[in-house]
C-alpha cells in the first residue's frame, strides 16, 4: 500500500500520512457509490435537510479543529482560515440546507404558441459524482460542491488535493460524524494518476478546481465518455481604482485582496489599474499598508505560508520577468528564508505593462501590481485585456458608475467597493469566463448544475395534434403552403 505524507508548508515537518488510492480500486469504488445514490435520491428534501442541518452543527462544533488543520496543512494563519475557508463554508451549508427544496421545485414554463398544452420542468439529480479540489481553500472548495450535490441527491466521490490530504479526510470523517453513510461521501487519496482515473471512471458528472492546465486534461479525458464537467479555474483578477474612490479604503483593499492566504485565491487581487489623477495617495496608502503585512504565520501582520514550494519558482520568475522589463519594486519581491518553511514576502510592483508576465499570467502569489492608467475607458480596456475571467472589483464613490463598469467586464463576478464578498453570499452562484472555466457553483445555478432538467407537456384537455390535426393526425397532408402560413399567423406580431 503506497502512502501519501503531508507537510506543513510553516516548517516543512511531515503532519501526517495516508494511504493512497490505486487507480484499480476506482471502478470497486464507483459501483458503491452508485448503490448509496440508489438509496440517497429516494429519500425526499427533509432527510436530506435533515441530514445537512447535522453537518452544520457539526461544523460549528469543530470550526477549531478546521482551522488547526488548515493552519497545519496550507500554512494560512488561524484567522485567514476562518475567514476564507470555514466561515463561508458553514454560510454555504446553511444556505442550500435551508433552500435546496424550493431550489428545486418543478418550475412552470409558459407554453405560447402551444397554448392548449401545459408544460413544466423536473431536477433530478445526476447520479455520482466525482469533486476534485485545489489546495488553496480545502474545506470551502470541497463544500461548494459537495453540499449542493447531496441536496440535489446525488452521491459523491471526492478527491482531494494531494497537498491537503488531511483535510479532505476530516471532512469524510466530519460528514460521517454528521449521520451521512460512509458510502454516500467517500474520499480517495491521491495525485494526478488516481484524478485521472476517477475522471474516467463510470462518474455522472466531474466537477474539478484547479488550474487551466489541468482543467484542459480534464475536459479531454471526460469528453471521451460525454459526462459533463464543471471546471473552476484560475484568475487574474484586476481592481479598477477610479478618480472618484474612497483611495484609503481602496489602498487597504488591494493589499488585503492580494495577500489573504498569501495570494493563494483564484479571486485575489493580481492587477491594478488606477487613474493617474489619484494614484499617488492610492500607492502612498498601499505602501503604508503593505509595511502592515508580513510572511510570516506566527501573529496578526503574517499573510501565510506558499503552499506548493513548486509555487515559488513561478513567483520569482514573474518578479524578475518584471523588472527586466522596466518595473520598480516597491515592496518584497523574494522569498523568505529565515524560517524552514515556504514563505513569499508580500511584494508590490510599479510601472509595470502588459508585456510582463506579472500582468498576464497567473502568479498565485503575494504579489501585486499596479498600473496607472489616464482614465476609466483605458482600465476597462486593459482588464478585459486577459485570457481569464473569474473576479474584479471597481471602486468609486459613484455606484451607478461603478456598476455602468463592472456590467463591462468580461468576468464571472464583480465587486464593488469590495474584494470576495461574493464568498459570504451562497446565493449569487460563482464561476468564469474565458479560461477561467465554465460552469456555476453556489446560488440556484450551484444546485441545479448537479441535477438534469426533465421537460414535461401535458395537455390541458385536448392534446394540440388532435385540435389541429383532428384525428388523422398527418400534418403533411396540408402541404407546405398551409405550414408556412399558419408560422406567420403566430408569429407575426
Ligand atoms: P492543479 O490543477 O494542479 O490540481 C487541482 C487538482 O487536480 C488536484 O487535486 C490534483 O491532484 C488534480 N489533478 C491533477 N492532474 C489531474 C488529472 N490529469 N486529472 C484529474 N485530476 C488531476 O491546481 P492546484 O495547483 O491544486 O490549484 C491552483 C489553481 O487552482 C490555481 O490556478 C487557482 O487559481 C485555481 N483555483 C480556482 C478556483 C476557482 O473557483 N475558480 C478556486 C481555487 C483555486
Amino acid at each position: 500500500m503506497e502512502k501519501l505524507d503531508s507537510f506543513n508548508p510553516r516548517t516543512g515537518g511531515l503532519i501526517g500520512s495516508v494511504v493512497t488510492t490505486e487507480p484499480e480500486e476506482i471502478p470497486g469504488i464507483v459501483e458503491q457509490s452508485r448503490a448509496a445514490f440508489n438509496r440517497w435520491s429516494a429519500t425526499g428534501h427533509e432527510e436530506r435537510r435533515r441530514h445537512l442541518k447535522a453537518f452544520k452543527r457539526v461544523l460549528l462544533d469543530n470550526m477549531d479543529r478546521l482551522a488547526e488543520m488548515l493552519h497545519e496543512e496550507t500554512g494560512k494563519d488561524r484567522a485567514d482560515a476562518c475567514v476564507g475557508d470555514v466561515n463561508p463554508a458553514i454560510s454555504l451549508v446553511d444556505y442550500y440546507s435551508r433552500k435546496a427544496e424550493k431550489l428545486l421545485q418543478p418550475r412552470r414554463a409558459a407554453t405560447r404558441p402551444m397554448i392548449m398544452t401545459r408544460g413544466w420542468t423536473e431536477y433530478h439529480p445526476r447520479g455520482v459524482v466525482a469533486v476534485i479540489p485545489a489546495y488553496n481553500f480545502p474545506l470551502l472548495l470541497t463544500l461548494v460542491s459537495v453540499v449542493p450535490a447531496l441536496a440535489a441527491g446525488c452521491s459523491v466521490i471526492l478527491k482531494p488535493s494531494e497537498l491537503t490530504p488531511l483535510t479532505g479526510q476530516l471532512i469524510g470523517d466530519l460528514f460521517h460524524e454528521a449521520g451521512i453513510p460512509a458510502d454516500l461521501v467517500q474520499v480517495i487519496q491521491g495525485g494526478a494518476a488516481t484524478g485521472a482515473a476517477l475522471v474516467g471512471a463510470d462518474v455522472d458528472l466531474v466537477v474539478f478546481t484547479g488550474s487551466p492546465g489541468t482543467g484542459r486534461k480534464v475536459a479531454q479525458e471526460a469528453v471521451g465518455k460525454l459526462t459533463p464537467t464543471i471546471l473552476e479555474l484560475g484568475g487574474k483578477d484586476a481592481m479598477i481604482v477610479l478618480e472618484d474612490a474612497d483611495v484609503i479604503h481602496a489602498a487597504r483593499g488591494a493589499v488585503w485582496g492580494s495577500t489573504l492566504n498569501a495570494g493563494q485565491v483564484c479571486i485575489s487581487v493580481e492587477r491594478v489599474y488606477v487613474v493617474e489623477a489619484v494614484a499617488q495617495p492610492f500607492l502612498e496608502e498601499m505602501e503604508r499598508a503593505m509595511d502592515e503585512v508580513t510572511a510570516g504565520t506566527n501573529d496578526r501582520r503574517d499573510i501565510g505560508a506558499i503552499i506548493d514550494p513548486q509555487q515559488m519558482e513561478i513567483l520569482n520568475s514573474h518578479v524578475a520577468d518584471a523588472l527586466s522589463k522596466g518595473a520598480t519594486l516597491r515592496r518584497g519581491g523574494h522569498e523568505v528564508t529565515s524560517t524552514s518553511g515556504s514563505f513569499y514576502a508580500p511584494t508590490m510592483l510599479t510601472d509595470v505593462d502588459h508585456s510582463m508576465k506579472v500582468m498576464t499570467e497567473e502568479t498565485f502569489g503575494p504579489v501585486v501590481a499596479v498600473m496607472q492608467v489616464p482614465d476609466e475607458e483605458t482600465a476597462i480596456h486593459l482588464a478585459n485585456d486577459s485570457r481569464y475571467g473569474l473576479h474584479g472589483s471597481v471602486w468609486s464613490k459613484d455606484k451607478r458608475r461603478a456598476a455602468a463598469v463592472a456590467s463591462r467586464l468580461h468576468t464571472g463576478t464583480v465587486a464593488i467597493n469590495d474584494h470576495m464578498i461574493n464568498l459570504y453570499v451562497p446565493a449569487l452562484p460563482f464561476g468564469g469566463v474565458k479560461d477561467s472555466g465554465y460552469g456555476v457553483e453556489a446560488g440556484p445555478e450551484g444546485i441545479r448544475s448537479f441535477c438534469y432538467t426533465q421537460s414535461f407537456t401535458s395537455p390541458r384537455w385536448m392534446s394540440t395534434s388532435r385540435l389541429l390535426l383532428g384525428g388523422r393526425w398527418n400534418p403533411r397532408r396540408f402541404g407546405p403552403r398551409y405550414w408556412r402560413n399558419f408560422a406567420r399567423l403566430l408569429y407575426r406580431w
